[in-house]
């Protein structure tokens, strides 16, 4: 077996991928950019490379370094992750031709899937099933219309370079096939410098299922089942599961029959996935083939019982694939939810900063794969993707129930994150009856995401929940002013909830042994048992029996509790202080209408309109770049430019003020 090997990559698959190595006996190397210096990845592996600035295109893209680094440390075969260099045929290339092994497919199997319109006509040549539509390049949007019309209304038209959701225009009318044309034909020049499309039907709700594929060099190619992976926001996925809740076994076996088929074709020698987009009738369409490891492969390793990187060191050896397709069982199911530094509640715009809290959760069927660490810094250059969440049941309500409770028990501060709106996704009925589609969070969520809201019930137990925190709170200040052993005393409370005007709730609470408490709100008592002590940030709790687990931030006389994607700000105070609270005159927040406000932290890029300027609603204002994208911030209103407040190249925190009207 190999004894030392390179990880070109960062982040949570450079430690997924270690953690197989160092328990297979391999030494592992890790390379890093400067932003990464003190990265987790680098924590993890035996040696570390510095191989270049923060910029993947000065590090992690940068092949004849990468290459320079395995020579340097003695690495015999490298890892390539997913995404930078993994689907680079210049890199196995690179590779092939200084001895060094390439953990992934042969150079030949990455160029013929590495173009959309190549890789759909050799699935079709392979029997494959492809979606109906027009297999050539397009010249212009005259032409665009003339095949979208043979083909039938509505298209999606897509660069041939494509990947990322990236060049794809769904077109519902020659004016539409016209404009997105001329758009995706720009995007995929400006992102993957080929501007070559093609145009295909649009399927309808349809889903999307994926087929793991895994090959070894002596011709053996076998499936181990599929993932679903239709909840997506802008083609990009967000939950992964497997085995898909719509699959029968006749259609699992076609597809993966059709899957292996597409591998053998091109010689296909590792892990590679084939994706496919399925529609009401089951009937399936190839979409195309991912030769790499892939974000959600541990949702198949849950229910195989496989560990695919050690397979694909294994097969990238030369060893023969140790199972046959017979051997290839499906158990349970395993639910994965990326969790991401971004903001939900304003549009998903990244965040940036450091992880000031970090706290996964832990417990059976609970697996957190990550590159992070309390105190880490989510910087700007790279995915924000903070972890993947898997969590693994009997089945696929016991999945769900875990994935609930353990984004419930997931504590992550100092930056924005999407776990409330992992959390929310977990709530829908839509979710737990498996009725999915990649439409699915566009149709559930048609505004964006404002926030989950709590039932009655749910609303109930937190204001429960936080007079008991504050009784232990309480009784905890008055033990240490008194000495210990204060009996607990019954007490009445006010629990002012949320922002101004709040609403005020009346709660009585019993205290028992134990951690026991009798807690009455509008004549209703609930009894809950709790080992809580002030300070710390889960709170566990059995309320009439059923486990609960939620978190509480406290910051002074303010409890903000955390519960199935909502936040909760609470105050418990006594009868009296709560009934003159109500007497308090209520602030208004500053008018900020005046002010164009960075929306995230980033850079300035420029600004298109100047001092004294009069501006029409929906005219470009600025240009703010995170995590890449470049942001066009427009005038939500008429209005005339009073003072410009940032220039150009300046970095911006959120909120601050770029623009000043009159
Ligand atoms: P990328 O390589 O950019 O990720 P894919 O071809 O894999 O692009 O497509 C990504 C997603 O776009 C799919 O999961 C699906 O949701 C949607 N999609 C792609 N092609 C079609 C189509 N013909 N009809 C409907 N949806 C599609």
């Amino acid at each position: 077996m190999f004894k030392k090997i390179l990880i070109a990559n960062r982040g949570e698959i450079a430690c997924r991928v270690m953690r197989t190595a160092k328990r297979m006996g391999i030494k592992t190397v890790a390379v890093h950019s400067d932003a990464d210096a003190m990265a987790l990845h680098v924590r993890e592996a035996d040696e570390a490379v510095a191989i270049g600035g923060s910029a993947a295109a000065e590090s992690y893209l940068k092949i004849e370094r990468i290459v320079e680094a395995c020579k340097q440390t003695g690495a015999e075969a490298v890892h390539p992750g997913y995404g930078f260099l993994s689907e680079n045929r210049a890199f196995a290339a690179a590779l092939e031709e200084a001895g060094i092994a390439f953990i992934g497919p042969g150079t030949h199997a990455i160029a013929a899937m590495g173009d959309k319109i190549e890789s759909k006509k050799l699935a079709k040549a392979a029997g494959v099933s492809t979606v109906p539509g027009y297999m050539g390049v397009i010249a212009d949007g005259d032409e665009a219309v003339k095949i979208a019309r043979e083909i039938g209304y509505p298209v999606m038209i897509k660069a041939s370079a494509g990947g990322g959701g990236k060049g794809m225009r769904l077109a519902k009318n020659d004016a539409e096939a016209k404009e997105g044309f001329r758009s995706a034909t720009n995007e995929a020049r400006s992102s993957f410098g080929d501007d070559r499309v093609f145009i295909e039907k649009y399927i309808e709700e349809p889903r999307h299922i994926e087929i793991q594929v895994l090959g070894d060099a002596h011709g053996n190619v076998i499936y181990l089942g599929e993932r679903e992976c239709s909840i997506q926001r802008r083609h990009q996925k967000v939950i992964e599961e497997a085995p898909s809740p719509f699959l029968d076994a006749a259609t699992r076996a076609a597809m993966g029959a059709q899957a292996v088929a597409l591998a053998k074709a091109v010689e296909y020698k590792s892990a590679g996935t084939v994706e496919f987009i399925v529609d009401r009738d089951r009937n399936f369409y190839f979409l195309e083939m991912n030769t790499r490891l892939q974000v959600e492969h541990p949702v198949t390793e849950e229910v195989t019982g496989l560990d695919l990187v050690e397979l694909m060191i294994r097969v990238a050896y030369g060893e023969k694939l140790p199972i046959t397709q017979a051997d290839v069982k499906l158990k349970g199911h395993a639910i994965e939810a990326r969790v991401y530094a971004e903001d939900p509640l304003r549009g998903f715009v990244p965040s940036i900063g450091r992880l000031t809290r970090y706290r996964p959760p832990e417990g059976q069927g609970v697996r957190v794969d990550t590159g992070v660490y309390e105190g880490a810094e989510i910087t700007m250059f790279y995915d924000p993707m903070i972890a993947k969440l898997v969590t693994y049941g009997a089945d696929r309500k016991d999945a769900t129930h875990r994935m609930a409770q353990a984004l419930d028990a997931f504590a992550i501060r100092g930056v924005n994150h999407n776990i409330g709106f992992l959390a929310a996704i977990m709530g829908r009925e839509r979710f737990t009856s498996g009725r999915l589609s990649t439409d699915f969070i566009a149709t559930e969520f048609p505004d964006g995401f404002q926030g989950a809201a709590l039932s009655r019930d749910e609303a109930d137990q937190l204001v429960s929940i936080a007079a008991v925190a504050q009784h232990r709170i309480t009784t905890r200040d008055l033990g240490a002013a008194s000495g210990p052993h204060k009996p607990a005393v019954p007490a009445d409370w006010t629990v002012l909830v949320g922002p101004p005007p709040r609403a005020r709730r009346e709660v009585h609470v019993v205290p028992g042994a134990d951690g026991t408490y009798a807690v009455t709100l509008d004549g209703h008592t609930r009894q809950i048992l709790t080992q809580w002590a002030p300070g710390v940030g889960l709170f566990e709790a059995k309320i009439d029996g059923v486990g609960i687990t939620l978190q509480i931030d406290r910051a002074g006389a303010v409890l903000t509790l955390f519960r199935s994607g909502a936040a909760t700000e609470m105050r418990v105070v006594s009868h009296a202080v709560g009934a003159l609270t109500g007497l308090m005159p209520v602030k208004t927040p500053p008018d900020l209408s005046k002010f164009l406000l960075s929306p995230m932290p980033g850079l300035l890029v420029s600004v298109a309109v100047a001092e004294g300027q009069d501006v029409k609603a929906g005219e470009e204002l600025a240009v703010v770049e995170a995590m890449k994208m470049e942001n066009v911030l427009r005038a939500e209103r008429d209005g005339k430019v009073k003072k410009i407040a940032a220039s150009p190249r300046e970095s911006l925190a959120v909120d601050q003020v770029i623009i000043e009207f009159e």
